[in-house]
């Protein structure tokens, strides 16, 4: 298992990219302006962040069966300064399996 990500910031689109038992898993989030005047905690890695240095991710889902369906969350601007603190995976392949 892997503890690290890649992430790379796409106009107003971030992809999200690791492995996990050999497989590549991607995902294209949009990003949501975060306007608040104070930080969060990023659901990766669950350590506080600055306002600057958090944005918001949502994923979207779209099955026939259940439609269009949208999840989000706070997430470390910088994918490294996550990577050195993130501990488990689970909650960054939850998110990025959205739909899959
Ligand atoms: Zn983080």
């Amino acid at each position: 298992m892997t503890l690290s990500y890649f992430s790379l910031q796409i106009d107003n689109k971030l992809v999200l990219l690791t492995h996990q038992n050999n497989i590549h898993v991607s995902a294209i989030c949009g990003i949501t302006k975060n306007n608040k005047a104070h930080g969060s905690i990023c659901y990766f890695c669950n350590n506080i962040r600055n306002a600057e240095d958090i944005m918001f991710i949502s994923n979207t889902a779209n099955s026939k069966r259940d439609g269009i369906h949208t999840i989000g969350v706070y997430s470390c601007a910088e994918y490294a300064k996550c990577n050195r603190v993130i501990t488990d995976t689970e909650k960054m392949m939850s998110f990025m399996m959205h739909g899959k």
